[in-house]
């Protein structure tokens, strides 16, 4: 039986993976036995609706090292791997898509230099294989505009593969934001941070679960949450329209005083106006996404709720959380559900 802590975790995010999941438990089988010290890998099911849970339930009911968190619905990739991260216990916390495109092997070095004494470790792709030329090319514009637009030091070419420590976790589960961009957050925290390059190799099973719009929707959560410079470049783009409307607007009064080129100017009208409008909307959007993510903070609802959990019996340790939290979590009475309560009580 585990009864010692153990010392490293994995947490997989889950979503409508059956075609990976035999291979990927193997992997992970095979990379818990080369770490040097126990290990637990926790499946967090974010609703998916084949075949998924149904498998992950009879492997974690057969593999004691093996835990499962199931979601009660489609909660997103970034709350996925916050509530894996919440129930995690390990001194050093390894989060990694389940789709083998993190390569299990790659732990291994991330390992090696959080031993080295740094809290954060993060994989950093240096070759993304199989991605289309247009995922490329829109993933790197938006690393450079990150990158430009906000203070925090978010590193380029790194997704969500990275290895915490205990400290790095903890303050990470003292962050209660709804607006969750993972890698920012832990890019904001400081610490001894380093990287460790990997080819990124292609999707050989399934589909991607990122479409344009889900990616395009985590680049905008990242730089709002992140940027005030949105919003201070709305007030500088009104403000030079606004000198523009003064220069022209002065033209008019010239060419009305002399009645000079006093043809109606239908086509500048047209032009001035559809711009403005276009401009007003365009801000009024980019205020709105900020409004937005205040109204989100404030109905202080949990960020994702759990609907069952199995395999935590026997190692989690089911200690309350720490003075303000705004989270703990419950060990469930029969080791099957966890009643609907949520791992972030609020
Ligand atoms: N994922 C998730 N919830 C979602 C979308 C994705 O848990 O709503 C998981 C998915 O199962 C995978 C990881 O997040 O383990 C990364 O997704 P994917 O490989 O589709 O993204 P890509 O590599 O194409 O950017
Ligand atoms: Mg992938």
């Amino acid at each position: 039986m585990n009864v010692s802590p153990p010392r490293y975790s994995l947490v997989l995010p889950i979503y409508n993976e059956e075609e990976v999941l035999p291979r990927l438990i193997e992997r992970i089988s095979s990379l818990i036995d080369r770490l040097d010290g126990e290990a637990e890998a926790i499946f967090v099911d974010d609703g998916s609706v084949d075949g998924s849970v149904e498998y992950l339930r009879k492997v974690v009911a057969a593999e004691p090292r093996f835990r499962l968190i199931e979601l009660s619905r489609n909660f997103g990739h970034q709350i996925a791997i916050t509530a894996g991260m919440d129930a995690a216990v390990g001194d050093a916390v390894i989060v990694m898509d389940a789709d083998l495109q993190d390569p299990p092997e790659v732990v291994l070095d991330l390992v090696a230099k959080w031993k080295e004494g740094f809290e954060i470790v993060y994989a950093r792709r240096v070759k993304r294989e199989g991605e289309s030329w247009f995922k490329r090319v829109t993933a790197s514009l938006f690393y450079r505009l990150l990158e430009k637009m906000t203070s925090v030091d978010i590193p380029r070419d790194v997704g969500d593969f990275r290895l915490v420590g205990r400290k790095a976790l903890e303050t990470f589960k003292h962050m209660p934001e709804h607006d969750r961009f993972v890698r920012g957050m832990f890019a904001w925290m400081g610490f001894k941070q380093t990287a460790v390059p990997f080819e990124r190799p292609a999707r050989t099973l399934g589909q991607t679960k990122y479409p344009f719009w889900k990616m395009m929707n985590l680049a905008v959560h990242g730089i709002v949450s992140f940027s005030e410079k949105p919003l201070r470049m709305a007030l500088w783009g009104g403000l030079a329209i606004s000198a523009l409307a003064v220069v022209f607007g002065a033209y008019a009064i010239f060419a009305w005083v002399f009645e000079t080129g006093i043809i109606a100017g239908w086509t500048s009208t047209v032009v001035i106006v559809s711009l403005l409008c276009g401009i007003n909307l365009f801000m009024t959007g980019v205020v709105g996404l900020y409004v937005g993510g205040i109204h989100a903070e404030v109905k202080r609802r949990p960020l994702y709720v759990i609907d069952r959990v199995a395999g935590f019996d026997k190692a989690i340790r089911a200690t309350a959380a720490p003075d303000g939290s705004r989270r703990s979590f419950r060990k469930p009475r029969n080791g099957a559900s966890a009643d609907g309560r949520t791992l972030r009580q609020l």
